[in-house]
């Protein structure tokens, strides 16, 4: 054989090597992995109402962990109330777009957005944006304040899921619906 040869036949055997299923079981402790085809929901129902104007589309929510993966939804001059993090957010703007009357930037569609923990804002859409969705993992907490800080509530995933309970079973879907998104 020569150095060609030799040559094409270990990269044959290295790319029918490489796709060799993994063929060991995972690890016990493994939860069941999450895929949510068409993300962005046709049905109405899955939004789930959370101020005027502003829904949310749960993905993951992390009751282990204490994170959740969800759509923002916001319309025509919506707020989304002037909140505290104190861990990290990561936001991806899939369409429309969005600023904080804290900051003078805007977050427009395709824009990725880092919150850093410590910070307070308050997340506005202005009237001729129809609408935006913003992907958002939040860890921890949201909590709510008023212009000075003081509180007014929290979320957590599990306010999340409580939420996303009471809304599935009010519209027809159930009250386990919510269940597939919990890990
Ligand atoms: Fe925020």
């Amino acid at each position: 054989m020569n150095d060609v040869a030799a040559n094409r036949s270990d990269m044959e055997r290295t790319d029918a090597e490489a796709r060799i299923p993994y063929r060991h079981p995972q690890p016990k402790e493994c939860v069941p992995e999450l895929v949510i085809p068409n993300a962005i929901p046709e049905d109405e129902r899955l939004w789930v109402p959370q101020q005027e104007n502003v829904w949310f589309r749960p993905l993951c929510l992390s009751a282990t962990r204490g994170y959740w993966m969800n759509l923002l939804r916001v319309r025509k001059s919506g707020v989304l109330s002037r909140h505290r993090h104190p861990q990290p957010v990561h936001g991806f703007v899939l369409k429309g777009s969005w600023h904080y009357l804290e900051h003078d930037w805007t977050a427009t569609e395709g824009s990725y957005v880092y919150e850093t923990p410590g910070e307070t804002h308050t997340l506005v859409v202005e009237p001729d944006v129809p609408e935006m969705i913003t992907l958002f993992q939040v860890n921890g907490a949201m909590i709510y304040v008023d212009p000075d800080g003081r509180v007014q509530g929290y979320e957590d995933v599990f306010t999340k899921i409580d939420l996303c309970r009471r809304h599935y079973t009010t519209a027809g879907l159930g009250e386990s619906f919510v269940d597939q998104f919990i890990r």
